[in-house]
């Protein structure tokens, strides 16, 4: 179990710097490209690389801090760090969605030269190196069921999005240069409005769900059946008065109220409430489980 959860951290910090490091290069590559081809699409798509950054690096101080274990101020663990990290991600890229939207609807009162050639090149290999960030985080997001990187890896795929419309912005821009129609060189400020809003309905999306997970959200009827008759199948144990279980983070807590005779002794009764701890955390991502005994009534 402890060996488990060491490798669990290990491969979510990884790939939390991949996701960083790539980044850093992209926004890097793009930036300057960007500039010296004259695209704002381009400078867009390389500004929310750069603010993808300073994403991950939240992801990874959450993380971290879920990894601590539960201690006496914080009794049910650190789990919701990772909630918390996510929100902060979000408001900060609501911020920058804003900040790109407006400098790009103000280049459309402004004369615009047609980038150069090279920013295609640039933005197909940004397209290349996110899809393949995106396969790489998700799968692992999957196996080790962090919320944090789920939602990581899915922002890699929109940032594919994102560099798709500025492809094919800069890509009308060079072609209405091409051919001499000058309205469709705004293409490229166009799909640095569209890479922006982009960023604007992510934040939106991430921060809805992450404040939702961080409310003390119990897991739903379907999910808790298995972990019900877990429980009923402990001998001694006559109903279950009561059950909750709450995620925080990647691992759930379960509060349970069992219904045991009323006339056996309280050592009895608190092995049978053992038991059903015993069988409750052998099920994966129970991380601790809180029993109450009741005297069994009709
Ligand atoms: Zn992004
Ligand atoms: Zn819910």
């Amino acid at each position: 179990m402890k060996a488990e959860k060491d490798e669990r951290y290990q491969q979510v910090q990884f790939a939390a710097w991949v996701g960083i490091i790539g980044n850093i290069l992209l926004a890097i590559i793009k930036g300057v490209i960007g500039w010296l081809a004259g695209s704002r699409a381009l400078v867009a798509d390389a500004v929310h690389s750069a603010s993808d950054v300073v994403g991950s690096v939240a992801v990874l101080i959450g993380v971290r801090a879920a990894k601590l274990p539960p201690d006496e101020d914080h009794p049910y663990g650190h789990g919701k760090a990772e909630s918390i990290a996510a929100i902060i991600v979000a408001v900060l890229l609501f911020f920058v969605g804003f900040e790109i939207a407006l400098s790009a609807i103000k280049s459309f009162n402004e004369p615009i030269q047609v980038p150069k050639i090279i920013a295609i090149y640039a933005v197909i290999f940004s397209i290349i190196v996110k899809e393949l960030m995106f396969r790489y985080k998700y799968r692992l997001g999957k196996k080790y069921r962090s919320e944090a990187l789920i939602t990581d890896a899915w922002h890699h795929r929109s940032d594919v999005f994102s560099s798709i419309a500025a492809l094919l912005g800069i890509g009308a821009s060079i072609i209405g240069g091409y051919i001499g129609v000058p309205w469709l060189v705004y293409a490229d400020p166009l799909a640095g409005l569209f890479v922006s809003i982009l960023i604007i309905k992510m934040a939106w999306a991430l921060g809805k769900q992450s404040i939702h997970n961080a409310m003390d959200h119990v897991l739903h009827e379907e999910d808790t059946a298995e972990m019900k008759k877990t429980a009923l199948a402990v001998p001694g144990v006559l109903k279950i008065d009561e059950f909750l279980a709450r995620e925080h983070g990647h691992y759930v807590i379960i509060d349970i109220k069992i219904a045991v005779d009323p006339y056996i002794t309280v050592e009895h009764g608190h092995a049978i409430g053992k038991k059903v701890k015993e069988q409750l955390v052998k099920i994966e991502h129970v991380q601790d489980v809180r029993v109450h005994i009741n005297p069994f009534s009709e």
